[in-house]
């Protein structure tokens, strides 16, 4: 089918869909536009948004919503499952083919579920299974109370090492506050205070103290790629599982950008990831294993999952059999592109980048040479119709609420078609938003973390300068409702 005629469809399916919305709130058709709207007409350098096609928007408005099916293909615990079966079949091998990963599961509601799923089957792996064996009990519903006191005690009692926030790793690394820090022991390790960059032989030294059960690679906002071969190595070393979230660069892991030891796949023994980054597909989890962990996994329902979002396992079919395209391959490599257009662009004035640049689809900005915290940056940023993130540097001054960076990412923008020249063209606009904003005073006139004014015209200057960018790119070309 053409774009033109994809267009025209799509055009009149969300029209008609829209005004069925209306019929019953209007109000939620009316943000559901405007919606649109906003996103057309932003700057959208969330590292972790992007733009689905609508073939995986439209995949989710569907009846398989209304159907429950927890269990696995073929073995539910509710009747009448043989589409979501077709459904989940169809997920799984997809991502199977794209990632050449010898087990995948779709059903996690979101990339928490996903690394939920990925901590229980490690620990029902390598702590239960040869418990309940050495106690010659075929499943915890054999033991006795007491029997099953121990079992959770040492379940609760294993070790996680994974990258710390400020470095940029997940919350779900075993950050305290996070579960992930409450279920297990957990230690951090972060990157080199000088350079910004993972230091493998720290990581070593620290997995060989520590002993962990668990290491997780992986990131939230580190600019950088990783060495799975060596974390692999390491936890060989320590006899810990690697498992690696590649929730932000599973899109250029399925566009052959990494390959070799910066694939996680060949290397982790389990990978989960979220399908909305890079990946471009619906908001959702997924693990990928392999075979030793497959039986495990398998199990995340009834483990921790219930029922999966079968309409969203159909959207992440769809978009999974989109980045087998060769064209998800170029739209990948582009991404790496354009980051590094971006990073350059702060460079060549005078920006300063933590790591000093980038080799994914992350650049990572310190305002702090602006004289501003990052959600002073973030919020005169949003003033100018540039969306992105505040966010930690390593060891970072202001904290997790204030921060002192911003994070940009380049996966949405690239989807809409910019280039080269408009990733330096946004660098010029981010740069000039942030030498006029000027950091504002607190009540008691000391410096404020939170207020700033931003300079006479410099959003209608930056308004006005990414408004033809984004004509020259639309979002959706051709959706038009009315
Ligand atoms: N893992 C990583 C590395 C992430 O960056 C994120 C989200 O930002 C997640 C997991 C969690 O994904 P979700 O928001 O879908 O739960």
């Amino acid at each position: 089918m053409s774009d033109a005629q994809i267009s025209a469809l799509t055009s009149s399916a969300y029209q008609q869909a829209l005004e069925v919305i209306a019929s019953v709130e209007p109000r939620i058709a009316e943000a559901t536009r405007q919606e649109l709207t906003d996103q057309r007409g932003s700057l959208k350098l969330i590292a972790s948004e992007n733009y689905a096609s609508p073939a995986v928007l439209l995949t989710m408005g569907t009846w398989f919503s209304d159907k429950y099916a927890e269990g696995t293909v073929g073995h539910r615990f509710y009747a009448g499952c043989q589409n979501v079966d077709t459904v989940e079949a169809l997920a799984a091998e997809h991502a199977r083919e794209l990632f050449g990963a010898e087990y995948a599961y779709a059903q996690p509601h979101s990339g928490i579920d996903a690394n939920l799923v990925a901590f229980w089957s490690i620990l029902a792996h390598r702590v239960e299974g040869p418990w309940l064996e050495k106690y010659g009990a075929k499943n915890v519903n054999d033991l006795t109370a007491e029997d099953w006191e121990t079992l959770r005690h040492e379940l609760g009692n294993q070790r996680l090492l994974g990258m710390a926030l400020d470095a940029g790793g997940h919350l779900t690394h075993g950050f305290r506050p996070n579960i992930s820090g409450k279920m297990f022991h957990q230690q951090q390790y972060g990157t080199d205070p000088e350079t910004g960059l993972l230091d493998y032989d720290v990581v070593r030294a620290k997995a060989k103290e520590f002993k962990p059960l668990v290491l997780v690679a992986g990131y939230s906002a580190y600019p950088r790629r990783v060495n799975f071969a060596k974390m692999r190595e390491i936890a060989d070393e320590v006899g810990a599982t690697l498992m690696v979230d590649m929730a932000h660069f599973a899109g250029l892991v399925a566009g052959k950008v990494f390959t070799g030891d910066e694939d996680p796949v060949p290397h982790a023994h389990i990978v989960t990831t979220t399908t909305h980054k890079s990946l471009r597909g619906p908001r959702g989890g997924m693990v990928l294993a392999t075979e030793e962990y497959a039986p495990s996994v398998d199990r995340g329902c009834p483990m921790v999952l219930g029922g999966p979002l079968s309409h969203v396992m159909a959207a992440k079919a769809v978009a999974l059999a989109e980045a087998r395209q060769p064209a998800f391959q170029t739209y990948a490599q582009q991404v790496a592109d354009n980051a590094k257009s971006l990073a350059d662009g702060f460079l060549s004035r005078g920006a300063t980048l933590v790591t000093g640049g980038t080799d994914n689809h992350i650049v990572l900005l310190d305002v702090s040479s602006f004289g501003l915290t990052g959600r002073q940056a973030e919020s005169a940023l949003l003033d100018a119709g540039v969306v992105t993130n505040r966010n930690s540097v390593p060891a970072d001054p202001n904290g997790a609420w204030y921060t002192s960076g911003v994070r940009l990412g380049t996966p949405a923008l690239t989807t809409r078609g910019f280039g080269h020249d408009e990733f330096d063209n946004v660098a010029e606009l981010i740069v000039h938003v942030l030498q006029n904003t000027q950091p504002g005073t607190t009540k008691a006139g000391g410096p404020s973390k939170a207020s700033y004014t931003l300079g006479d015209g410099v959003a209608d200057k930056v308004k006005d300068a990414s408004a033809e960018m984004l004509d020259k790119h639309p979002l959706y070309p051709g959706l038009e409702l009315s």
